[in-house]
């Protein structure tokens, strides 16, 4: 079994959106709504600014506050890759989930069913990267399993300087973000 997550080097990102129109189209996201995002973070003091650009997602948190709050079981970690999921038929749209996140990941599809990013799973198990990953322009996301060493993501992570998103939430999420 292997444990998936993404490694984003922030320096790369040029926030051009693609992976976010790379998703909705990948996954028929409906209108208004959005699985992945462009963040923008300015930190600093005039005249010594800096600017991330983060592209964001569900973070497939290792402790998911989403999954143990589900009242049916619908929010479930899966076996293959560890990727956090929802079984739409066993959804009620009671939002429990969404309230639970601290990264405001999840939205209620207009079919009555929690949605968010699935680490477009369709695609791992054909061999593929997810569809944001494969088409950024920059290269900047990297997709595989951090539990294996030898993987891209997990050398990355042993070489380089790197943070999560509100660690302090006790989530445990699987973005790692270079900066
Ligand atoms: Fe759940 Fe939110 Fe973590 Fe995704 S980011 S696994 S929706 S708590
Ligand atoms: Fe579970 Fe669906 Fe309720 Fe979310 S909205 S907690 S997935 S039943
Ligand atoms: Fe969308 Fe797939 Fe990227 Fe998740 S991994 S943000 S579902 S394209």
């Amino acid at each position: 079994m292997a444990r998936f997550g993404m490694v984003i080097d922030t320096a790369r990102c040029v926030g051009c959106m693609d992976c976010v129109i790379a998703c909705k189209t990948e996954n028929q996201v409906p209108e208004g709504f959005h699985r992945d995002w462009i963040t923008t973070e300015v930190s600093g003091r005039f005249p010594t600014l800096s600017m991330e650009i983060r592209t964001e997602r569900c973070n497939h948190c290792d402790e998911p506050p989403c999954v143990t709050c589900c009242p049916t079981g619908a929010s479930h970690v899966e076996e293959f890759g560890r990727i956090v999921l929802v079984n739409h038929e066993q959804c009620i749209g009671c939002k429990a989930c969404l309230a639970s996140c601290p990264y405001d990941a999840r939205f209620v599809h207009p079919d009555g069913y929690a949605d968010k990013c699935t680490f477009c799973i369709h695609r791992v198990e054909a061999g593929q990267d997810p569809a944001c990953v494969a088409v950024c322009p920059t290269r900047c996301m990297h997709f595989g399993d951090l539990d294996d060493p030898q993987s891209e993501v997990s050398r990355l992570l042993q070489s380089r300087r790197h943070h999560a998103l509100l660690p302090e939430a006790g989530t445990r999420p699987r973005i790692f973000y270079l900066s």
